[in-house]
């Protein structure tokens, strides 16, 4: 890749890559300067019939293509994943702004999602019934069909890996619409499955206008399932599109989660290991730590070590060494969350640290915290997708349950307690898909990560990713 520029850029129709003659094209952007990267070829309505017509034939293959074979690729463009880690990590940080170490942490995490699902599309099994003797029932799993995937530009990497390896594990072919932000990075995964020996017609990737891609997708009955990872209103707008023709859906929308911090808990773990947390990526993750809710006896003392920490992280240009967060991914996060911290302080929250846009052209906001925010602050029920951390007061532990539960996210919680009885009220109580005890992570490629309420539906990675590309047959023999 030539330095500051990324490499080129291309659709993938029917195994073969389409450039920009005869397209229309879109600037692609560097957050970190403003300056264009690279210009994207945009689909026209001739590359999404073949993209469909592709899909429905890829299909064909891919399904009679045995599991041990379909394994095999996944874990042949793991191994790439794996030794072009660099490379990725390279075009991530440069169109979506990460630090670099973020970036490479996403191809090798990729690589153990492929991994993951290597091993189930050998375990795709299905149930025998006892019946009188002679006769039986079958209950067969089989692939559902050509799947149409979105995914936004957060995790540049993983979200396609994400989206495509459950989907081939299952048997499905796929067309993958990334975020036109960062299309780099999902053509340099795309070149991984294809060098490991992916069929062509099997995964495909366009670019374009999204409306129109999805309208058109959508709308055809090639497409048998919808995977979108992106807003709750883009969400609730393409469930409706996918209603027309009955598809399966699994929906990763937005979150707001809550963090309940008790007087018992160890503070200084908590605060070392929160305040790395709210800020990797810039705080653009959907499982971003948002509402923090700290029990009144150490409300002060957490308010300060947060703030205090928070102030020492150093933002600049992910490819520079020592950065610890880099700006935000497109031009239009930094008003958004400027206008959510005016908002906030003017209705009596405290700024404790940050609080404005970087310098220079690239689309920098501070790491930001607000204290005492009051629950009627826009901020405290709009999902930030930012680098702002809300710290609010709490007294019992009804009342932290209360807090939690009030919107209607439900992706991640996190809890900070030393009490087990406490500990496991919480995980029983608060409304969320994943809730997270005297930790952060939310994803491991084994467990099922997804959301609840207006965080969506079904599941991705675990054995019940693969399942939600799945048809249930059953089948009577006699
Ligand atoms: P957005 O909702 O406009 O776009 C999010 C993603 O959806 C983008 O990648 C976009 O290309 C895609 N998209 C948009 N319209 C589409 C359509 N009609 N058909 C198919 N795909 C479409 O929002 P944005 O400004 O890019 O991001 C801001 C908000 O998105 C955040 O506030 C956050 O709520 C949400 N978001 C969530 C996640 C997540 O991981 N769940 C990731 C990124 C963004």
């Amino acid at each position: 890749m030539t330095a500051g520029v990324l490499p080129d850029l291309n659709l993938y129709i029917g195994g073969e890559w389409r450039g920009s003659a005869g397209r229309e094209t879109q600037p692609v952007l560097n957050p970190a300067t403003g300056e264009t990267i690279g210009a994207l070829p945009l689909a026209t309505s001739q590359d999404l019939a073949d993209a469909l017509e592709t899909a429905e034939r890829g299909f064909a293959t891919w399904r009679a293509t045995p599991p041990e074979q379909r394994a095999a690729v996944l874990l042949r463009t793991a191994a790439l994943l794996r030794e072009r880690a660099e490379e990725l990590a390279q075009i991530a940080t440069l169109e979506q702004g990460k630090p670099l170490a973020e970036a490479r942490g996403e191809a090798l995490y990729s690589a153990a999602l492929l991994e993951f699902h290597a091993g189930e599309a050998l375990r795709n099994y299905g149930k025998v019934l006892p019946r009188a003797p002679g006769l039986r029932s079958l209950v067969l799993k089989q692939p559902v069909g050509p799947v149409a995937a979105f995914c936004a530009w957060n995790f540049p990497v993983i979200n396609p890996v994400r989206k495509i390896s459950p989907a081939l594990a299952a048997g499905c072919s796929v067309i993958l619409k990334p975020s036109e932000e960062t299309p780099a990075s999902a053509i340099a995964v795309m070149k991984c499955f294809q060098d490991a020996g992916l069929p062509g017609e099997v995964c495909q990737i366009v670019f374009g206008v999204p409306d129109a891609v999805s309208r058109t997708l959508l709308a055809s009955p090639v497409t048998r399932k919808l995977s979108f990872t992106g807003s709750v209103p883009i969400g609730k707008h393409l469930m409706k599109l996918a209603a027309d023709t009955v598809m399966r859906m699994t929906m990763e929308l937005g979150g707001h989660s809550p963090v309940l911090v008790f007087d018992d808990c160890d503070l200084e773990k908590t605060l070392d290991t929160l305040v790395a947390h709210k800020f990797r990526n810039a705080g653009q993750v959907c499982v971003s730590p948002t509402r923090f809710y700290v029990q009144e006896g150490i409300y002060d003392r957490f308010a300060a070590g947060f703030a205090e920490r928070t102030g020492r992280i150093r933002m600049g240009d992910g490819r520079e060494a020592g950065i610890n967060m880099g700006p935000t991914a497109n031009p239009r996060r930094p008003g958004t969350i400027e206008a959510l911290v005016e908002n906030a302080r003017s209705v009596g929250a405290k700024l404790l640290a940050g609080g404005g846009r970087g310098e220079g052209d690239g689309f920098f906001f501070q790491p930001t915290v607000l204290g005492d925010v009051p629950i009627e602050a826009a901020a405290m029920n709009d999902e930030p997708f930012g680098p702002l951390a809300l710290l609010a007061r709490f007294g019992s532990v009804e009342d932290a349950i209360v807090h939690a539960n009030r919107l209607p996210y439900g992706l991640a919680a996190y809890c900070f307690t030393e009490n087990g009885r406490r500990q496991n009220l919480l995980a029983d109580s608060v409304e969320s898909g994943m809730v997270v005890i005297n930790n952060v992570r939310t994803s491991w490629p084994d467990a099922p990560f997804g959301g609840i309420k207006e965080s969506g539906f079904g599941s991705e990675d675990g054995p019940e990713g693969v399942e939600g590309h799945m048809i249930t047959k059953a089948v009577h023999m006699s």
